[in-house]
């Protein structure tokens, strides 16, 4: 606060001091040029219940071949941790490219190994995670189960559990800006069993508001269509079967294909779930470091998406993948079924080409 001087309706300093206080023409112009200022600032600088989400996606070329850059963005994150908030830090998956290549899966352990015991994260198993047989994309995964099983997360206290033996479909909390936070990591092309247990994990935490991640769930163009086949359901599948039930999923994230984009549709509850694809592999070194960053600012309800790379040390302002979402803080409420199809609302971006999967 600016230092006030106490002057009186008289200019007798022994007078008593009982009407209101004046300042100098000087100090009150500084005090008020103060007040603008402060009207001025985001809410966010001041408020500081604002806090981050990391979205680390399709990995897969820096565990082949730039290691390094898999390094640099796991230590950027660790690094501005506390003075961003970071609160968590999920992986989208395909970890690696090549699932039975040892030395790709000992790349990203030793980049993981940075946020261990730092900085929560989750990860799951994207297609390149899993195991083929006879030429097709099989749910096993024993080099992800070895290098990232149940025992590396379960001593945290943010760690919730996992599905049967393995971490291929896991969940984990966080809890900031006064609320609490369930991050639902689902493996690559979910069974109906999977969805099932995804389901219930939900409904046991009813005052959590759910982030669900899982592989393959969008596309530039919208929903995903395609992935699954016979192993498993594909984004839009997904969508029916699970994510529009739950009215406390507000947030989907999925990588898989190559671009940014999002949507915002209307469960059957009425809430809005925004659906967020990220995946730069196919920009130059294998992805140029490139991370999403969900800067959560309760307090102006907003959610802001932002990209930015450790590697280049720079942010990409273009629209497409810097953009701001309306986030409902009211108390969450969770939801039963409804049989009726609401219509999709929100908008769609996409850039580049959607072939590398
Ligand atoms: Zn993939």
């Amino acid at each position: 606060m600016p230092m006030v001087f106490p002057l009186s309706c008289s200019r007798t300093p022994t007078l008593p001091l009982k009407c209101a206080t004046i300042m100098p023409s000087s100090q009150l112009l500084r005090f008020l040029v103060v007040l603008l200022f402060l009207s001025l600032v985001p809410k966010n600088a001041t408020a500081r219940d604002d806090f981050r989400v990391v979205l680390l996606s399709d990995t897969q070329f820096y565990s082949e071949s730039f290691p390094e850059t898999y390094m640099t963005q796991l230590r950027w994150i660790k690094d501005r941790a506390e003075s961003d908030r970071i609160k968590f830090v999920i992986h989208l998956g395909d970890i690696v490219q090549n699932p039975d290549a040892e030395n790709e899966w000992e790349n990203a352990d030793r980049a993981h190994r940075i946020l261990d015991g730092v900085v929560p994260y989750s990860v799951l198993p994207g297609n390149h995670d899993l195991a083929h047989e006879n030429g097709r994309t099989t749910h096993n995964a024993p080099l992800y189960n070895k290098y990232f099983p149940v025992a590396r997360f379960e001593k945290y206290s943010w760690y919730g559990g996992h599905q049967g033996q393995t971490n291929a479909n896991n969940y984990c909390f966080f809890e900031a800006g006064g609320a609490k936070y369930l991050i639902l990591s689902l493996e690559y092309a979910p069974t109906d069993i999977t969805l099932e247990w995804a389901g219930n994990v939900i409904a046991r935490h009813p005052d959590h508001r759910v982030i669900l991640a899982t592989h393959c769930y969008m596309r530039p163009a919208g929903r995903d269509c395609i992935c699954g086949g016979k192993l498993g359901n594909s984004g839009q599948e997904i969508w029916s079967k699970l994510v529009r039930k739950h009215g406390t999923i507000f947030l989907v994230v999925s990588g898989h294909v190559l671009g940014v984009a999002h949507q915002t549709s209307t469960n059957d509850a009425g809430g809005k779930v925004h659906e967020i694809l990220c995946d730069y592999q196919g920009h130059p070194n294998g992805g140029n470091g490139w991370l999403q960053i969900l800067h959560f600012v309760p307090a102006q309800s907003k959610l802001y998406v932002e990209a930015y790379s450790p590697l280049l040390q720079r942010s990409n302002k273009d629209p497409q993948h810097t953009y701001v979402l309306s986030l409902n803080n009211a108390p969450i409420v969770a939801t039963a079924p409804s049989s009726t199809e609401p219509a999709e609302l929100g908008i769609q971006t996409k850039v580049g080409p959607a072939q590398m999967q």
